[in-house]
């Protein structure tokens, strides 16, 4: 392998004593390995600040300077340089701006100079983008102050078309963090004012995969899973055409996410295989949803020991994530112990898992869990249990702000009919689609087995 350049040997090339031919075989390795590309940019700046940079360009023609391969090497320094402290300057403003009202952020914005840079921009929705999850609202506002700041960026260097496609990204941030804080409607008006940027503006397919995914997922809460799971293919479709393998994994657990919801376990474990296949170690979260609708899958299917297997092989994962994973591993683990006929210790994990849920606040997995809990007490004739359980689910969904007004209605319904000792088995699976379409919104018909008991 070839040697790299010794810090000598790089103040020569770049000073005036080095030769021609040296300065070619430097000049050819330098371009080639990133280690002394590195070395020799602290070389440069060490040399201009003493004045024995060579050749300085000074008086020559443009053309000229490039001729000698060390200019052109300089500028490819001076673009990088000025590319990474763009970034460093960025974080640190994104540092002053995420802890500013919404308000004072976008007065920010609008005065600062130094702030209409789209790296900023870049920061902003980077971090908005991870922020999503823990504080949706703050990832809506500040999306909304780097939409603003599109406004100011130069109009020289940015074209509208360029300035259309930041919008677009911004906008689908917005649309997220709404989604995530329950906002549908406003999520919904965020998604269509994305859609008319995508129209006009300069849109990567990867951003147009990633806007659809929003709208699949808005869609998906709202109980409509044919209508997102056919989304989640437009974007898998994009993400293939980008070449964007994590893309294509991404969408297609969303895919088996939704497919599961929609009773659909044979479609959603195939498709949540394809995606594992596609993912490296690195992919660690992925990997864990991957898992989880193929555990789920696997036990609705029947098919306890690979899921057992596959669980096990999850393990590392659900160590490694928060609380909330915890949760849900311990559902999951309640699931096979009740299909394994473990009544005693499944009824222990599902109490656990639940009483984590609520205290997280984390409403949909909670509440699937409360009916899968039902099921399993309904199915060994508990119904006292199951009556109890009810009780408190109600008193939980009556609390302000956890569930729409026809949510504790169906319960009470569940707890009359299993008082009356009318439910049936097919009542359960009505009231699993109902849960699993209808926990973020109403649906337009509730389950049958209310109607059964006269209420
Ligand atoms: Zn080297």
């Amino acid at each position: 392998m070839e040697m790299h350049i010794s810090r000598d040997e790089l103040l020569r090339t770049f000073s005036f004593t080095a030769e021609a031919s040296e300065i070619r075989d430097a000049v050819a390795h330098i371009a080639s390995c990133p280690r002394c590309l590195d070395r020799a940019a602290d070389v440069v700046a060490a040399l201009r600040q003493t004045g024995d940079l060579a050749p300085t360009g000074r008086g020559r023609p443009p053309e000229d300077r490039y001729q000698d391969g060390r200019a052109a090497l300089i500028a490819l320094m001076e673009v990088r340089e000025q590319k990474r402290m763009g970034l460093y300057r960025a974080k640190a403003w994104w540092d002053e701006l995420k802890e500013l009202s919404p308000r004072e952020q976008a007065g920010r914005v609008k005065a600062t100079a130094a702030i209409q840079k789209r790296e900023v921009f870049e920061t902003i929705i980077r971090e908005a983008n991870r922020l999503c999850g823990r504080d949706p609202f703050a990832a809506e506002h500040l999306a909304k102050s780097a939409h603003l700041l599109v406004d100011h960026l130069p109009g020289l260097e940015f074209s509208d078309r360029v300035k259309d496609g930041l919008r677009l990204s911004a906008m689908t941030v917005i649309a997220n963090g709404r989604r995530l804080a329950g906002n549908w409607s406003g999520a919904g008006s965020a998604i269509s004012e994305a859609k008319r940027y995508l129209r006009k503006g300069k849109v990567s397919q990867t951003e147009q995969a990633y806007l659809l995914s929003i709208q699949a997922s808005l869609l998906c809460d709202l109980g409509q899973l044919e209508e997102s799971i056919s989304l989640v293919s437009q974007a898998t479709e994009l993400y293939q055409a980008a070449g964007d393998l994590k893309g294509i994994a991404t969408m297609k657990i969303q895919a088996a996410d939704a497919l599961f919801g929609a009773d659909r376990a044979g479609e959603a474990l195939m498709t949540a295989e394809d995606a594992l296949a596609l993912l490296t170690h690195r992919d660690v979260r992925l990997e864990l949803l991957a898992r989880i609708v193929i555990t789920e899958s696997l036990i609705v299917l029947g098919r306890l020991s690979e899921a057992m297997s596959n669980h096990e092989a999850a393990e590392h994962l659900f160590e490694m994530g928060g609380d909330v994973t915890y949760f849900k591993g311990e559902y999951l683990e309640a699931k096979i112990l009740d299909a394994r006929g473990h009544a005693r210790e499944s009824e222990k994990r599902f109490r656990s898992a639940i009483d984590g849920f609520t205290e997280a606040e984390v409403y949909k997995p909670g509440l699937i869990a409360r009916f899968a809990f039902f099921e399993s007490l309904f199915k060994r004739s508990a119904f006292g249990k199951c009556a109890r359980l009810c009780e408190e689910t109600i008193e939980l969904l009556e609390r302000p702000d956890t569930a729409h007004f026809q949510m504790p209605q169906v319960w009470k319904d569940l707890l009359a009919a299993v008082q009356a000792e009318i439910l049936k088995e097919y009542h359960l699976a009505e009231m699993r689609r109902y849960l699993a379409r209808h926990w973020a919104v109403p649906a337009a018909k509730v389950p049958v087995f209310a109607l059964a008991v006269g209420v």
